[in-house]
């Protein structure tokens, strides 16, 4: 299974764990499972070798993830920034784990940048910038998480993995798979899985705390979007859902209220791209997915100056909700020969 993982780097990262006493993990601004999961699952795990270890993040993470055992310890760079400041200035090896890119930190990146220690990086996001000294790459991979548990398997350190460990691993790869319904191809993640189940996890718990588990306000938000503000447009087969300010404060909106919102028109017959426009204090957060390769990164790209993966992509525009909207749907014409030649029937 661990083939793909070259041996040197591994008893390289191995030897530097070994050889440090105070290790500092941090992931990507706006935590996600993955972020939490793949750190605070490798912390525990050095925990249990004896390390001083820490979680470190850029900004709060989201209260579904709060039952992970180690999130309360978890230093909030916004929050704790002197605090975060030392673990840093006094850490011996640093682990980047989910992201590609010191920007991906937003203010917490120089931090990083400029910490003493040596610096490892798992991840497994495509086109990764070369600023640690070892670097596991590998956008094959479903989630940051999977790559750490075979880190942790390819280093021999299987055995000293605890339950908390593996719930927190468990979580990641959950979270970034959709419960092993996307990027879920490579069946050495359901060994990966088994691994873990073996370990206790309690798969069942996860699912519903870190996937399901919602406000009540973001349920009622997110089904007065669906019924009342989405726009289908069937002959360019897309579909826009716009949400403004005062909708937002009726709702009681909170961060986080409207994730997986774009995702559920994808499931009617027939769409194939779905843009979710939400207007926020300065701008209008542009967010975009699709299916069968159908490029909405283009789109961001071509209208709004954003970017991302061809089929999840997004932006922010400098404007009003009315005119982003406007924008978006003049320019659908343009997009028509990106549809497959026969699309199916929107019903
Ligand atoms: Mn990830």
């Amino acid at each position: 299974m661990n083939k793909m993982l070259n041996s040197g780097m591994v008893d390289k990262f191995r030897r530097w764990i070994e050889e440090s006493s105070r290790i500092v993990l941090t992931c990507h601004v706006r935590p996600d499972g993955d972020a939490i999961g793949s750190t605070l699952g490798m912390m525990h795990l050095l925990q249990s070798l004896g390390k001083k270890a820490n979680v470190v993040v850029p900004d709060q993470p989201p209260r579904n993830l709060a039952f992970l055992s180690g999130f309360n310890e978890i230093s909030i760079f916004t929050r704790h920034e002197e605090y975060s400041r030392r673990l840093f200035a006094e850490a011996d090896l640093i682990i980047c784990s989910d992201f590609n890119k010191p920007s991906r930190q937003d203010s917490m990146a120089e931090l990083t940048m400029n910490a003493p220690a040596r610096k490892v990086m798992v991840d497994h996001h495509q086109q990764p910038d070369a600023f640690c000294d070892l670097s596991f790459s590998y956008p094959d991979m479903s989630s940051a998480s999977e790559l750490m548990f075979r880190l942790i398997a390819a280093m021999g350190y299987y055995p000293e993995m605890n339950l908390d460990s593996a719930t927190c691993i468990c979580t990641g790869m959950i979270t970034d798979t959709r419960n092993f319904s996307v990027n879920c191809k490579n069946p050495d993640i359901y060994e990966i899985l088994m691994r873990l189940l073996e370990k206790g996890v309690d798969k069942t718990r996860i699912v519903k705390e870190a996937l399901l588990t919602r406000s009540l306000w973001s349920l009622r938000l997110e089904s007065y979007a669906l019924a009342e503000k989405l726009e289908i447009f069937e002959k360019f087969h897309g579909a826009v859902t716009t949400l403004d300010k005062d909708e937002l404060k009726r709702f009681h909106y909170e961060r986080g209220d409207t994730e997986g919102l774009v995702n559920q028109p994808l499931n009617v017959r027939g769409i194939y791209f779905s843009f979710f426009l939400r207007e926020d204090d300065d701008c209008v957060k542009v967010s975009a997915r699709s299916i069968e390769d159908f490029p909405v990164s283009k789109i961001c790209e071509d209208l709004f100056g954003g970017g991302g993966h061809i089929m999840a992509a997004g932006a922010e525009f400098k404007g009003s909700l009315k005119d982003c909207r406007s924008i978006l749907i003049e320019a659908l014409p343009d997009y028509l020969r990106y549809l497959p030649s026969r699309p199916r029937k929107v019903e």
